[in-house]
């Protein structure tokens, strides 16, 4: 009877483990899904951050099984709102829709759930609306700077802005991020600069400068999706959690199931401590860093991508919360940003901060409660700080808040704080970090490895995103992306829905310029490139024939002739001798057409690039705004969107003209080069 009942419980046993491998009824078709069958089978996906959740709920709303596998005990990851505690509701991570109503994935999960959405801030820094914005300086007298330094603020990026362009057309190297400022601001740093250095990076990147690289022209392409003329960012009232608990709703969640590895060896399994889970394919949408330190995949990744993986790297920011007594906050609802001047290695906590009120929905056309919370981001020099402060217990982190605050706000009472809550992701063994970025030496390709299909597995995270990595849309984006690879194009049980994530035009943002922005960058001629060069020498960029007369008499006794003018073998001896070695005539033809000693240099060294880019060569073209036989032909010389944009050398360009194929020579026709210009 004994042994009869042991293998009873062994059949039971089985029987589960088996259910939970296969998937039980639970698991099976959703009810309400407009049609079952757009996937072969059960479909596994790996986190239930933004990314898990989007590419979940867009398998389940083709009809696909899905079972979602989440480490923690709820899901949302770094979109998360605090759970418990004083500050329970507000965001643990992520805060801003950035680019407002621009944000193009959010808005249309706004759209969809009927959250709303409110406009915060200027563009992506809060440098607009700078009534709402109040500035302090680092030390001295603790009044409001706010008029005099935002006049100097202002200049300032103006100054920036004019002198990017010129430093992408110049460095074609990597760099660390701090060392192209240092080129941009040509090493006049003020603490302006060093505050606008700081923020932007801290901002953009979540970690210091120096070890952030940066290939300028893809900060470029990057940047256009934060158009600095974007409506501003924007908020979700109720917060992320919002968007979270409804991207939820209806999915099959295995909470407190930390997954350790995956194999595709003969079927796709995916292992936990105690359980295997099968399925047709898996969706891995954990962070960068838990990949990189701690998900096991077998077979392995080539060689090449997991070079690529190791090029990419989080930042850490922590996130620090104060809350003020009832009607004892410092500043009243027209304040929603305070910063703070400070150095590239100021330890001050309370640099960059947001004034929040209570976290809970409302319709738009309620105004907001008083702010009664203030947030404030810190990395970098900060966070070490603070890290030590946590060390250092509860009450040292409390005393260093309040002594900040009465610098800034020497009329406060210290007892109306009321409690301080110190957050970071970086801290959190399934996340580890804040967001994505590039190290030294990488480039936006790494991101694209993420991108390619591979059977039976596909990766989803705010670090698989090429265009807008680090992002809650990055992760929205590449969610349902790597659904749409799992589907494969089977959406026919997708008629007649409105999920917004089955619209081809959403789903591809990551790779692809959304419209405006690619006109934007479409419109680059040679004279844009190269600004302000040709405001200084405009001949520099005209047809021989068709500069004035005067020029051509200049640039004659530099030794050009017609025929020079747009052939690389021909130029004139001139055209390699830096200022200082010019003779007087020749220094009196470059000063008569507009040269100083600075241009002059600069035009020598680019001047390969500006005879190829006025002869109409498309090669300084970005590869979105290429006609596709034009792709066609450069693909013919070994070049493809990532190569030609990066500026990487293919193996035809190592080649003489006469070494290359007729195909390719044919092909190097049509898109603008000769012989002479090869
Ligand atoms: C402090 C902070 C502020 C931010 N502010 C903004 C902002 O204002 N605007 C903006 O757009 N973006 C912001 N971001 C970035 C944004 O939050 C993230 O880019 C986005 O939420 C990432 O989503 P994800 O799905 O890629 O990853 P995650 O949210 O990290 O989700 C990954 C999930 O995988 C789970 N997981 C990990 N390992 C395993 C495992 N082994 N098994 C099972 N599950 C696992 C994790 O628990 C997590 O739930 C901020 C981030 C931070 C940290």
């Amino acid at each position: 009877m004994r042994s009869v009942g042991r293998i009873g419980l062994l059949v039971l046993l089985w029987w589960k483990q088996f259910q939970s491998a296969l998937g039980s009824e639970e698991d099976s078709c959703p009810a309400g899904s407009p049609r079952c069958g757009s996937c072969s089978g059960r479909i596994l996906v790996v986190g239930a951050g933004l990314a898990g959740l989007v590419s979940a709920q867009t398998l389940q709303r083709a009809g696909c099984e899905v079972v979602v596998l989440e480490a923690h005990g709820h899901v949302g990851g770094r979109a998360a709102a605090l759970q418990t505690g004083p500050f329970r509701g507000f965001d643990a991570g992520a805060q801003w829709v950035h680019g407002g109503e621009e944000n193009l994935p959010i808005m249309a999960l706004a759209r969809f759930f009927n959250l709303t959405v409110e406009h915060v801030g200027g563009n992506t820094d809060f440098e607009g609306d700078h009534e709402r914005h109040r500035l302090f300086l680092a030390h001295g007298p603790n009044e409001d700077v706010k008029a005099e330094a935002f006049r100097q603020y202002l200049q300032a990026e103006e100054h920036f802005d004019r002198r990017v362009s010129w430093v992408i057309a110049e460095q074609r190297r990597d760099l660390a991020l701090r060392s192209a400022w240092q080129l941009i601001l040509n090493r006049s740093f003020d603490p302006l600069f060093e505050w606008q250095l700081r923020v932007r990076n801290e901002q953009s990147w979540g970690i210091s400068a120096e070890q952030v690289g940066t290939r300028l022209s893809e900060v470029a392409v990057y940047s256009t999706f934060y158009s600095q003329d974007a409506p501003g960012d924007a908020k979700l009232i109720g917060g992320f959690g919002s968007l979270v608990r409804e991207l939820a709703k209806g999915l099959n969640v295995r909470y407190n199931t930390e997954v350790t590895s995956i194999s595709l060896e003969s079927a796709v399994s995916v292992r936990t401590a105690n359980e295997t889970y099968r399925g047709a394919a898996v969706i891995v949408a954990v962070p960068l860093t838990v990949l990189q330190q701690k998900m096991h995949l077998q077979p392995p990744m080539s060689s090449d991508w997991n070079a690529s993986l190791h090029r990419l790297q989080m930042g850490d920011v922590a996130k620090l919360f104060i809350k003020f007594a009832d009607g004892q906050s410092p500043e009243g609802s027209g304040t929603y940003l305070l910063s703070k001047l400070v150095s590239h290695t100021s330890r001050s906590l309370l640099y960059y901060c947001t004034w929040e009120a209570a976290t809970s929905t409302r319709p738009s056309t309620v105004p907001a409660p008083p702010p009664s919370t203030l947030i404030c981001l810190l990395s970098g020099a900060s966070f070490s700080e603070v890290l030590k402060l946590k060390q250092a217990g509860k009450e040292a982190l409390r005393s260093r808040v309040v002594e900040e605050l009465l610098q800034m706000y020497p009329q406060l009472q210290s007892t109306a704080v009321e409690a301080v809550q110190l957050v970071s992701f970086s801290w959190d063994p399934s996340v580890l970090g804040s967001w994505t970025s590039g190290k030294v030496g990488s480039s936006s390709r790494d991101f694209s490895i993420f991108e390619q299909a591979i059977p039976g597995i596909a990766f989803a995270g705010e670090h698989t995103c090429r265009l807008m990595y680090g992002t809650a849309q990055a992760a929205i984006v590449s969610g349902a992306r790597a659904a749409h690879e799992v589907l494969a194009g089977r959406l026919d049980g997708t008629i007649g829905s409105t999920w917004p994530f089955f619209d081809k035009e959403l789903y591809s943002l990551c790779d692809e310029l959304a419209d405006e922005a690619r006109k934007e960058n479409c419109g680059f001629t040679c004279p844009t490139l190269w600004a302000p060069l040709p405001e200084v020498v405009p001949s520099l960029f005209q047809d021989w024939q068709g500069m004035p007369k005067k020029a051509r008499r200049c640039w004659s006794r530099l030794g050009w002739r017609p025929l020079s003018w747009m052939r690389q073998a021909r130029k004139p001896a001139s055209s390699f001798k830096k200022w200082p070695l010019l003779s007087f005539a020749e220094k009196t033809a470059a000063t008569c057409l507009g040269f100083s000693a600075e241009t002059w240099n600069a035009a020598l060294k680019e001047m390969t690039d500006i005879i190829l880019c006025r002869s109409g060569c498309t090669h300084l073209q970005l590869w979105d705004c290429l006609a596709k036989n034009q792709q066609r032909d450069w693909q013919h010389l070994g070049i493809d969107r990532s190569t030609l944009n990066e500026e990487l050398a293919s193996a035809a360009a190592t080649k003489s003209w006469r070494q290359l194929t007729r195909l390719q020579r044919k092909a190097a026709i049509r898109i603008g080069y000769r012989p002479w210009l090869w």
